[in-house]
C-alpha cells in the first residue's frame, strides 16, 4: 500500500468545473489585478476568521512582511518568536531590518512558551510573533497580557492554522494581526502563493492596502515605501470556491486525527514508544495541519527510513530549530540554548492526515509504525 503524506488531486477533482469555469471567465474579462474578486474574496475571509478586515498579499511570508512594514518595525527593534516554525516567521522580522529573538516552547503544543516570552522583553522589543503550528493556537491570553504591559504589537502567525480556535476565537482574530499562507499544502491552499493579512483595525487595514500597492495613495502618490504584495484575482476567486469547503475538510481532519488517537491507543505504543499530539485546554478547535508525533529512544530517523520504505509518506517540520540555522550565527544562539525545541526536532515526524486519506490507510500507517518500533 502507498500512503502519500498529502494528495491534493481529490479536493481538485470535487470541484473542478466551479473553479475552471471561475478561471475562463476571469480569463474573459482579463481583470488580473485586485479589483471585484479579490475584495469579494477578503470580505468572506474576515467573516470566516471573525476578523473585522482582511487584506489578500502575495504570500504568508508577505502578509507577515507587511505587517511589521506597517508597524514601522525596523532596524535597532527586536520581535520575539518561536524557534520552531517554518523559517518565514523569522526570516520577515530581518527582511524588514529587525532581530529575530527567540523564546522556547511548551513542550506539549510545541507553540511558544509564555514564560520564556517575558525573559526576552526589553526596551527594544517592538512586537511579538506567536505561531499557532501545525493547526493549533498559541496560548494567546498570558501573550496579549504581555502584549499590553509592555505595549508591543502582537501579530498572529496563522499560516498553519486557518479556522483553528483559542477558546472559541478564532485565529488571526485575537491579536493585531493575523497573517495567512495559501501555499497548495495548507488547509486552505490556492494554485500557487497567496497570503493574507488580518486585522480588526480598519485604521491598520487602510495602511495594508497601501502598502501592498506600494505605498502608493493616491495613484502615483507615494506617502511610504510599500512593495507589490498584491493577490492574483485569480487566486483569490480559487480561493473563494475553496473557502465554503473549508469547515469540511477541517472535520475530516479531525475525524482522522481522532481515529489515530485510537489506533494508536490500541497499538501499545503510546507513552515508552511514541507520544501523540496534545490538544491544549484553551483550544476549542484543533484543524490539524499536520499529525505529529514524538518518537521517543532516539528511534525517529530510523522510523522516517522505515515508514519510507513501507510506502509511508511522512516529513519532519522543523529538523533544525531556527536559532541553529547557519544564517542566524550571527544572532549568537547556541546549541542549548532552546533545550525544549531542540529536543522535539529530533524525536517529532508527521504523519498523512490530509481529508481524502482512509481508515485503511491510517491502519497501515499506525501497522507500520508497531513493525517498525517493535
Ligand atoms: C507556510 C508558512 C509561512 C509562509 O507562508 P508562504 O505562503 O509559504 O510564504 C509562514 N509561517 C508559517 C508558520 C508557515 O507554516
Amino acid at each position: 500500500m502507498q500512503v502519500p503524506l498529502l494528495d491534493l488531486k481529490p479536493q481538485y477533482q470535487s470541484m473542478k468545473d466551479e473553479i475552471m469555469s471561475e478561471i475562463s471567465s476571469l480569463c474573459d474579462s482579463q481583470m488580473f489585478i485586485l479589483g471585484q474578486k479579490v475584495s469579494q474574496f477578503e470580505s468572506e475571509l474576515a467573516a470566516y476568521c471573525g476578523s473585522a478586515y482582511a487584506c489578500g498579499v502575495t504570500s504568508g511570508s508577505d502578509a507577515l512582511i507587511i505587517a511589521l512594514m506597517v508597524e514601522g518595525i525596523g532596524h535597532g527593534d527586536e520581535v520575539i518568536t518561536s524557534p520552531f516554525t517554518f523559517f518565514a516567521t523569522a526570516g520577515a522580522i530581518c527582511r524588514v531590518g529587525a532581530t529575530p529573538v527567540f523564546a522556547d516552547i511548551d513542550p506539549h503544543t510545541f507553540n511558544i512558551d509564555p514564560a520564556q516570552i517575558e525573559k526576552k522583553i526589553n526596551s527594544k522589543t517592538k512586537a511579538i510573533i506567536p505561531v499557532h503550528l501545525f493547526g493549533q493556537t498559541a496560548d494567546m491570553d498570558p501573550i496579549m497580557a504581555l502584549a499590553q504591559k509592555h505595549n508591543l504589537v502582537v501579530i498572529e502567525d496563522a499560516c498553519q492554522a486557518i479556522g483553528s480556535e483559542y477558546k472559541n476565537k478564532r485565529a488571526g482574530s485575537i491579536g493585531d494581526y493575523g497573517c495567512f499562507s495559501f501555499f497548495p499544502s495548507k488547509n486552505l491552499g490556492c494554485f500557487g502563493d497567496g497570503g493574507a493579512t488580518t486585522t480588526n483595525s480598519e485604521k491598520r487595514d487602510g495602511l495594508l492596502k497601501i502598502f501592498r500597492n506600494h505605498g502608493m495613495d493616491p495613484k502615483y502618490y507615494h506617502k511610504y515605501i510599500g512593495g507589490n504584495f498584491r493577490i492574483d484575482a485569480l487566486q483569490a476567486a480559487i480561493l473563494s470556491i475553496k473557502l465554503k469547503a473549508l469547515d469540511s475538510w477541517h472535520q475530516a481532519r479531525q475525524r482522522n486525527a481522532a481515529e489515530y488517537n485510537e489506533l494508536f491507543a490500541a497499538s501499545g505504543l503510546c507513552g515508552d514508544k511514541v507520544v501523540l499530539p496534545a490538544v491544549a485546554d484553551y483550544c476549542t478547535a484543533h484543524i490539524y495541519n499536520q499529525y505529529s508525533i514524538l518518537v521517543k529512544d532516539g528511534r525517529r530517523d530510523e522510523l522516517r527510513q522505515k515508514l519510507t520504505e513501507a510506502g509511508v509518506g511522512c516529513d519532519i517540520y522543523y529538523p533544525v530549530p531556527l536559532h541553529m540555522q547557519e544564517c542566524f550565527k550571527s544572532l549568537g544562539y547556541g546549541k542549548g540554548d532552546m533545550p525544549i525545541s531542540e529536543a522535539v526536532a529530533g524525536e517529532i515526524i508527521a504523519l498523512p492526515i490530509f481529508p481524502e486519506s482512509t481508515s485503511e490507510q491510517r491502519r497501515y500507517v499506525v501497522d507500520s509504525i508497531s513493525k517498525a518500533l517493535a
